[in-house]
């Protein structure tokens, strides 16, 4: 058996605020131990329900240089790298492929635009409204459930804050399982569960996602194909550098879209048009 990882930082178990997400924050390397850890309680919980299982784990934040290799378990490899489109063309889900069972997605976090959402943004929070896909907007579970999806790969487990449940459940089709490490009070405060805590309750959420895979309880997330994705941005400024990006097409002010047969085309064109759209290159693409 195969699982991929996709890891993001925001939801993950103590993380409340952007000291922590950025190697500059005098916190982050405490934060950067604590994603590992997350990673690592979901890695021992499917091998409790299966011993030979494999993994590979796409660091999906920021720098996406967070998770300490040296710390990981021995069972997974790791994507290790900047998004820039020639990097990682798939951003988050880098590395999966056809070959892979089931997703994991740890340590996400509530859309852009969320009410009171902890840390809440879409891809880029500097530079994007909104994302849609075929009209529906998305946040990072869902667009990530998309593309491994491409291959027919469910989303077994989700975890992050408590309030992300009803964005993944209003998503992506049922049957996943939902581990929450703290229950938010505002965009940087949250109430949180301990590692002691949150570590058991993501091993027993690894274990449980397994047997419903094994039980053939999931379904992948497969947008109606061709699909468009469309992205907001902030400023008009955005909207025009993006739609130099070839393929892509400018809808209207501050918006472009990304129309493909398949949802892993339009994927990599959508990150490709968001990270032209950044006048300057960000410390974290380079
Ligand atoms: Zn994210």
């Amino acid at each position: 058996m195969k699982i991929f990882i996709s890891a993001d930082m925001e939801g993950v178990t103590g993380v409340v605020h952007r000291d922590q997400l950025m190697p500059e924050g005098k916190t982050y390397e405490r934060a950067r131990k604590l994603m590992t850890e997350d990673v690592n309680a979901v890695i021992t919980g499917a091998l409790r329900e299966e011993p030979a299982a494999e993994f590979v784990v796409c660091d999906g934040h920021g720098v996406m240089r967070n998770l300490i290799l040296e710390d990981l378990h021995e069972a997974a490899q790791l994507v290790i790298g900047p998004a820039s489109p020639a990097n990682k063309p798939l951003c988050q889900s880098q590395g999966c492929d056809e070959t892979f069972d089931v997703a994991f997605f740890t340590g996400y976090h509530t859309r852009a635009g969320t009410e009171n959402g902890l840390l809440s943004h879409t891809w880029v929070g500097s530079a994007i409204t909104n994302i849609r896909v075929n009209g529906e907007i998305v946040g990072e579970t869902a667009l990530n459930a998309a593309v491994v999806g491409h291959w027919g790969i469910p989303v077994a487990l989700v975890s992050g804050a408590h309030e992300l449940e009803a964005e993944a459940r209003a998503t992506i089709p049922e049957g996943f399982v939902f581990v929450g490490t703290k229950q938010t009070y505002g965009f940087t405060a949250a109430l949180c569960l301990p590692p002691a805590k949150t570590h058991k309750l993501l091993n027993e959420g690894a274990a449980e996602a397994v047997r419903r895979f094994k039980q053939g309880k999931l379904k992948a997330h497969k947008p109606k194909l061709p699909v468009t994705i469309g992205v907001e941005f902030h400023r008009r400024e955005m909207a025009a550098k993006a739609a130099e990006v070839a393929g892509i097409e400018r809808e209207d002010e501050r918006s472009i879209a990304a129309k493909a047969e398949t949802m892993k085309q339009a994927a990599e064109q959508a990150w490709k048009a968001v990270c032209r759209a950044q006048e300057e290159e960000p410390g974290w693409l380079k």
